[in-house]
């Protein structure tokens, strides 16, 4: 199967208007879009989502800023779809990501800083599986090979 990731337009990133100009960064470069909704949060499935992050003292505001507005959930695939949809997210914390990239061009606070995005193909299938048990929608661009060499 083909890599994927988890992409997440975060509250913000909904009030502010900004999720066809995240939509198009993605679907511009090339990868192909499997799953997309948007979607209030429970607390609890925030505190499932960062539950690697439950110690650290900004949990609370960050699962609070989550559960604030609706987000929307996409999954994208393509290759190496995780590292470069990392690139593309830029840094964590927005005074770090580079201009060019989404947080390095819509963010200047790292408790608002737009998306998320996998940070290893193992927790991408982790969140996939989270926040698609419904399964997501097998498909194959005709610009695949116009896209990828093989
Ligand atoms: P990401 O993978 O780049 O999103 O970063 P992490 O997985 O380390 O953290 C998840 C999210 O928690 C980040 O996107 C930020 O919104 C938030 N966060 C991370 N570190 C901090 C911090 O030091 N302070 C605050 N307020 N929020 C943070
Ligand atoms: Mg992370």
């Amino acid at each position: 199967m083909a890599e994927q990731t988890f992409i997440m337009i975060k509250p913000d990133g909904v009030q502010r208007g900004l999720v066809a100009e995240v939509i198009a960064r993605f679907e511009k470069k090339g990868f192909t879009l499997r799953g997309l909704k948007l979607q209030n949060v429970e607390q609890a499935f925030a505190e499932k989502h960062y539950e690697d992050l439950s110690s650290k003292p900004f949990f609370h505001g960050l699962v609070h800023y989550i559960i604030s507005g609706p987000v929307v959930a996409m999954v994208w695939e393509g290759k190496s779809v995780v590292t470069t949809g990392r690139t593309i997210i830029g840094a964590t914390n927005p005074a770090q990501s580079a201009p060019g990239t989404i947080r390095g061009d819509y963010a200047i606070d790292i408790g608002r800083n737009v998306i998320h995005g996998s940070d290893s193909v193992e927790s991408a299938q982790k969140e996939i599986a989270l926040w698609f048990p419904e399964g997501t929608v097998q498909w194959k661009s005709s610009l695949h090979p116009w896209i990828n060499e093989q």
